[in-house]
């Protein structure tokens, strides 16, 4: 009674301490993290999640380079989720540079 769920909880666990190291080591998509630890993707965006609040107390930060638009520019500042959108609001174009993320130190000036 119990174990299996210990079991999943643990290999969670593992799977965030391997992909914070890989974030550590420099900025990643979500793509680059799937074929690094092997899972998928949507599995990557819902660790990454939890990466962010679980740092949200510590030295450290998730830090998100924005989704640009490679037609016209636009960067998706205000965009809190860590999905890629499919499609520019203002040029309609779908060539769309990916989210990148890295694990980083808190600057001074933050509080
Ligand atoms: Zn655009």
């Amino acid at each position: 009674m119990g174990r299996g769920r210990a079991r999943v909880r643990e290999r969670s666990e593992t799977l965030r301490h391997r992909l914070q190291r890989e974030l550590e080591s420099g900025p990643q998509t979500v793509r680059d993290l799937s074929v690094r630890v092997r899972i998928p993707e949507k599995e990557v965006i819902s660790h990454l999640e939890h990466v962010q609040r679980s740092l949200r107390r510590s030295p450290q930060r998730l830090h998100v380079d924005p989704a640009e638009c490679l037609q016209c520019g636009f960067r998706y500042q205000k965009r809190e989720r860590l999905t890629s959108p499919s499609t520019c609001p203002r040029c309609r174009s779908q060539r769309i540079a990916p989210p990148l993320f890295r694990v980083e130190a808190r600057s001074q000036r933050e509080p």
